[in-house]
């Protein structure tokens, strides 16, 4: 079995004890990540919380390289920060939600990173912006840093409270569908809030064949500086790798003979549903001729409406979702309308011509 990329560590690195227990217990708990996260400069909402410890904090690190002999990361949050941390020798830098929302900084620390090959790591931003997230990560690759993942830690929502930061698992799908290779890790304490829940969204994650799990760890959660209500402790953090279900990621399978098999189908029933597609849209251009001909408008809303209602009533029959049936016809009713008022266009520029 592929153990994904796990890492973990406080949200905020508080003192030298508060880093040597964490990772004591880490040891002593059989939770040792490959990654030890720490944050030493933190991005508030509000001003009066915690903003980090600042340089002191890197020199910290050691304690981590002395006791677990693993890498480290920590967060950047402009040229300063980034400067900083390449001179105390941090293994890998991420950048923060509400950071990767400004290009200016994600910019301003590309600059400062270039030419070190440090390996960096881009959390999505605060909104659930695809180009943004890509752009961020962009800024990176064309300073020559090649070393990129991605972090999905949810987005916010004025309205949905369930979570502290909405998952959106087809925007980290997206991204790998978009950039062959980019390793998207997911962060669900950022996205829960809580410690309850964690597990839940974890093996969501693994589910969609995400790449690793970024989990604030704390050796005494309810009292730490910052993010107390979701840090874990490391025997919790053991616990929870230990419930996950971690799948095989497909590619790394041998062709296996019944999923051919069954992919073979889905090819063959694709083939159909294009036909019948084709088929659509060559009554699609019937009707479209005859409303150019009796000069009809081309949208009526009414028959969309009946359409609407009643293929999403069906669908959902057929087990399949209101929200994909919505999509779905959407999207075909959207290229119906624009080949018909195309045809409109085309027979008026004859007349015209
Ligand atoms: C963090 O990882 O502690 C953090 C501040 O995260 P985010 O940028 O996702 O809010
Ligand atoms: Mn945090």
């Amino acid at each position: 079995m592929t153990t994904p990329l796990i890492i973990a560590g406080p949200c905020s690195a508080e003192s030298p004890e508060q880093i040597e227990k964490i990772c004591l217990e880490m040891k002593a708990e059989n939770a040792v990540p490959q990654l030890f996260r720490a944050g030493i400069w933190k991005p508030r909402t509000r001003p009066g919380s915690f903003e980090g410890i600042g340089e002191e904090g890197l020199k910290w690190m050691e304690i981590v390289r002395h006791h677990l002999n693993i890498p480290i990361t920590v967060e950047v949050g402009n040229a300063a920060h980034a400067e900083l941390a390449l001179k105390h020798g941090v293994d890998v830098v991420w950048i923060g939600a509400r950071t990767t929302v400004n290009p200016f900084a994600v910019q301003e620390i590309a600059e400062a990173l270039r030419g070190s090959n440090v390996p960096v790591m881009v959390k999505n931003p605060m909104n659930p912006d695809l180009d943004l997230w890509i752009g961020a990560l962009e800024r990176m690759y064309a300073v020559g840093l090649d070393k990129l993942a991605a972090i999905h830690r949810g987005f916010s929502d004025a309205y949905d409270k369930r979570f502290r930061n909405k998952p959106n698992w087809s925007m980290p799908i997206h991204l790998k569908r978009v950039w062959t290779g980019m390793e998207v890790i997911n962060d669900p304490s950022h996205i829960v809030g809580k410690r309850d829940g964690i597990l839940d969204i974890s093996q969501r994650a693994m589910n969609f064949g995400l790449d690793g799990l970024m989990i604030e760890t704390h050796h005494d959660p309810d009292n730490a500086w910052s993010d107390a209500k979701q840090q874990v402790t490391p025997k919790a953090l053991h616990e929870i790798l230990n419930s996950i279900d971690f799948k095989e990621p497909l590619e790394n399978m041998k062709p296996d003979e019944r999923l051919e098999d069954l992919r073979r189908a889905v090819d063959h029933l694709d083939d159909q549903l294009l036909d019948v597609l084709q088929e659509r849209f060559a009554v699609i251009d019937q009707i479209g001729e005859h409303k150019r001909q009796h000069h009809l408008t081309v949208f009526q809303s009414g028959r969309w409406k009946d359409v609407m209602e009643s293929r999403t009533q069906k669908g959902v029959k057929k087990n399949l979702s209101e929200k994909f049936m919505k999509e779905l016809l959407y999207s075909i009713h959207e290229e119906s309308v624009k080949r018909q008022e195309k045809q409109l266009r085309e027979a008026d520029a004859v007349k015209k011509a």
